[in-house]
C-alpha cells in the first residue's frame, strides 16, 4: 500500500487532538512542533503540499530591511532573530547570501544613509552575518559589470540568506519530520466543512481530490492554516475573528542566469520598492510585484511580466534587453495579509505589517492563523504548541532542552558519521555534473539522515550518481526514496515542489528528455505514461 494510502486510512480511523487543515509553511510547521511534543496530530491539504503561496515565494529567509523605512523596528528585530536560528540549524538548507544594492542617482535617500540603515540592520540581527559594505559607483561597476552603474550613485552589500533548493522543499521537510515523528499526513484532502459535534470534538467532512471518495476525520480542535483561504474555511465552519485577509500579488520570472556571482543584485523598482534577482542554480529568478488583488486565484498578466522586464533592463547593462522569450518559467502567488476587520484597506496598502497573528477560539476549540512568512516558521510552531496547551490538550514541555528541538537539520556528529561512512564507501568525494556542490552535500541537504539509504544503494550500483535527466539535478540514487516517502501523486509534485526542475529545465527540454520518462517509470509505476500525459497535456 502507498504511503498516502495508509496515511487517509489513518485519517478516517483515529480522533485527533488536533486536525490542521492546509500543509504551507504555516500549517507544516504546526505539525511538526507537534507531533514531536507527543501531540496527536493529522494535517491535510487540498492540494500538494506546499502547492498555493509557499510555492511561490522569493524564497528569502531575511530579516525584512525594507521594513525599516517604515519603522517596523520589532517585526525587523524578530525576523532577525528567526532569520539567524534558521541558519544555525538548518545549516546547509539556509544560506547565507550577500545582496547588493544599487542606490539610484533619484534614490529618496542618500547612499550614506541607506548603508548606515544596513549597519543599524546587522546590528539588529545582532552581527550574525557579515558586516556591510559601502561600494563607490566605480566599485560597483568592478564587482558586478552587469549593473548599469550610469543611473546609480553607489552601492551597498549586506547579508540575509535563502533557500538553496526551493520554498516548496523546505516546507515538505517539515511535513517529512512530522510524519517521521508520529503526525499523519496527506496531500489532495480538501476540507469541505467541519461541525462541532456534541461538545466533544469536530467532525471534518473531506473529499479526496484522487479519487473523489468523500470520509470524516474527527479532531478535538482545528487549526485552520488555509493560507489565502482562511477567511473561507472559517465561514464555511461558522467562526468570527478578529482578523481577516487580504491578499498581494507577487510573480516572479525566471530566466537564464544575468551574473555568474552568487548573490542576490537588488534594485528600486520604478514604484520604489525593492526587487531582486537571485540567483536559482544555472537561473536567475527576477521578481517581486505587490499589487492589491481580491481573488487568491489570480493568474499571471502580461502587464505584470512586462513590469518585471521593464524593470530590470531599464537597471542592467545587457548585451540585449531580457524578453518574454527568454523566461524559463514564472511564479506568481499571493501574500496574505493579516489586517483588522476595520481596518480600511484601500489606505496605505504597501504599508500593511507582514506579521503573522494566531486566533484562538478556546470554546470551540479552534484556531486560525493569519499573515506570516517563511522567515517567522519556527516562532509559528512553538506559538500553536502555546496556544494547545491552553486548550488543555496535553503537551510535553513548550521548553525542551537543546537536544529535544522540533526543528533543525541532524546533529553535527550525525553529519560526520554520514561523511566517514561515505568515505569508508569511497563517495566522499562524487562531484554532480554541471554543478559546484558534491553528491554527499546535496543528499543530506535535501534528506537529512535518509541520505545514508541513498549511499548504501549507490554502493551497491555506481550509476545511480547518474542525472535522471541531463542538466537537472535529480540524481538516479534518490528515486527510490522519492517512490516511497515523499507522498508524490502528480508529476508537478515532483518537478515543481520535491524538486525545482521544472523551474529551472525548458518545459519542451523535459518532454522530450527520455529522463523524464525513466523518472515517471520509478516513481509511479504502470501509472507513468498517465501522469505523463496529464502533466504535459495542461
Ligand atoms: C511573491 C511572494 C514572495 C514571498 N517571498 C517571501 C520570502 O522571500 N520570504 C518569506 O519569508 N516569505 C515570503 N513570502 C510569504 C510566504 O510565502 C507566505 O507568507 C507563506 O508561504 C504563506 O504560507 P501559508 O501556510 O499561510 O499559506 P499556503 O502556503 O498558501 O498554505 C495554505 C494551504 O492550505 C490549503 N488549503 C486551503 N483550503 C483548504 C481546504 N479547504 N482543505 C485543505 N487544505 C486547504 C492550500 O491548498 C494551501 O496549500 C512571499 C509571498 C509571496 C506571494
Amino acid at each position: 500500500m502507498s504511503i498516502r494510502k495508509q496515511q487517509i486510512d489513518r485519517l478516517s480511523s483515529t480522533v485527533f487532538d488536533v486536525l490542521i487543515v492546509g500543509g504551507g509553511i504555516n500549517g507544516a510547521v504546526s505539525a511538526a512542533a507537534l507531533a514531536a511534543r507527543g501531540v496527536k496530530v493529522g494535517l491535510i491539504d487540498a492540494r500538494d503540499f506546499a502547492g498555493f503561496t509557499s510555492e511561490q515565494s522569493s524564497n528569502l529567509i531575511w530579516g525584512g530591511i525594507k521594513y525599516l523605512e517604515s519603522y517596523e523596528f520589532a517585526l525587523v528585530a524578530r525576523l532577525c532573530k528567526a532569520r539567524n536560528t534558521l541558519l544555525k540549524y538548518y545549516p546547509s538548507a539556509v544560506e547565507e547570501i550577500r545582496f547588493l544594492t544599487s542606490i539610484p542617482k533619484s534614490f529618496r535617500r542618500h547612499p550614506r544613509l541607506v548603508w548606515a540603515g544596513a549597519w543599524l540592520y546587522w546590528l539588529m540581527g545582532r552581527g550574525f552575518t557579515k558586516t556591510p559594505d559601502y561600494l563607490s559607483t566605480r566599485k560597483l561597476e568592478q564587482e558586478e559589470p552587469v549593473i548599469n552603474t550610469s543611473l546609480c550613485r553607489g552601492g551597498i552589500e549586506y547579508s540575509d540568506a535563502y533557500l538553496h533548493d526551493n520554498d516548496a522543499r523546505f516546507v515538505f521537510n517539515f511535513v517529512r519530520s512530522a510524519v517521521d515523528k508520529g503526525c499523519t499526513a496527506s496531500n489532495y484532502l480538501s476540507a469541505r466543512k467541519a461541525e462541532w459535534s456534541a461538545n466533544e470534538f469536530w467532525e471534518v467532512y473531506v473529499e479526496d481530490k484522487v479519487d473523489g471518495r468523500e470520509f470524516t476525520v474527527r479532531a478535538r480542535s482545528i487549526i485552520n492554516a488555509g493560507g489565502a483561504f482562511v477567511d473561507t474555511i472559517n465561514a464555511t465552519n461558522n467562526i468570527k475573528t478578529r482578523y481577516r485577509h487580504v491578499f498581494s500579488k507577487g510573480i516572479h520570472l525566471i530566466v537564464p542566469r544575468i551574473t555568474s556571482s552568487e548573490r542576490v543584485l537588488a534594485f528600486f523598482a520604478d514604484d520604489g520598492r525593492l526587487f531582486f534577482a537571485i540567483p536559482m542554480g544555472s537561473r536567475t529568478c527576477i521578481g517581486t510585484t505587490d499589487t492589491p488583488v481580491s481573488d487568491p486565484n489570480t493568474p499571471i498578466t502580461d502587464e505584470d511580466r512586462d513590469f518585471v522586464l521593464d524593470n530590470i533592463n531599464a537597471r542592467l547593462d545587457l548585451q540585449r534587453p531580457l524578453g518574454r522569450e527568454d523566461i524559463i518559467a514564472e511564479r506568481c502567488g499571493v501574500r496574505p495579509l493579516a489586517v483588522e476587520n476595520d481596518v480600511d484597506t484601500d489606505v496605505d496598502f504597501l504599508q500593511l505589517s507582514r506579521k503573522h497573528v494566531i486566533e484562538l477560539d478556546s470554546e470551540k476549540p479552534y484556531m486560525s492563523i493569519f499573515g506570516g512568512k517563511l522567515t517567522d516558521c519556527l516562532n509559528v510552531g512553538d506559538e500553536v504548541c502555546g496556544k494547545v496547551a491552553e486548550l488543555g490538550i496535553e503537551i510535553s514541555s513548550n521548553e525542551a532542552p537543546e537536544n529535544e528541538r522540533w526543528y533543525g537539520e541532524p546533529e553535527a556528529a550525525q553529519y560526520s558519521r554520514y561523511f566517514e561512512h561515505a568515505a569508508r564507501l569511497s563517495l566522499d568525494e562524487i562531484s554532480l555534473p554541471g554543478s559546484e556542490e558534491t553528491l554527499l552535500t546535496r543528499l543530506w541537504r535535501r534528506y537529512g539522515m535518509d541520505a545514508f539509504a541513498m549511499l548504501e544503494r549507490i554502493e551497491h550500483e555506481r550509476s545511480l550518481v547518474e542525472p535522471v535527466i541531463e542538466e537537472a539535478a535529480l540524481y538516479r540514487c534518490e528515486l527510490q526514496h522519492l517512490a516511497d516517502k515523499e507522498m508524490i501523486t502528480s508529476l508537478d509534485d515532483l518537478l515543481r515542489r520535491r524538486t525545482k526542475i521544472a523551474l529551472v529545465t525548458p518545459r519542451e527540454k523535459l518532454q522530450s528528455s527520455e529522463g523524464t520518462m525513466e523518472l515517471c517509470r520509478a516513481v509511479f509505476g504502470e501509472q507513468a505514461q498517465e501522469k505523463y500525459d496529464e502533466y504535459f497535456s495542461k
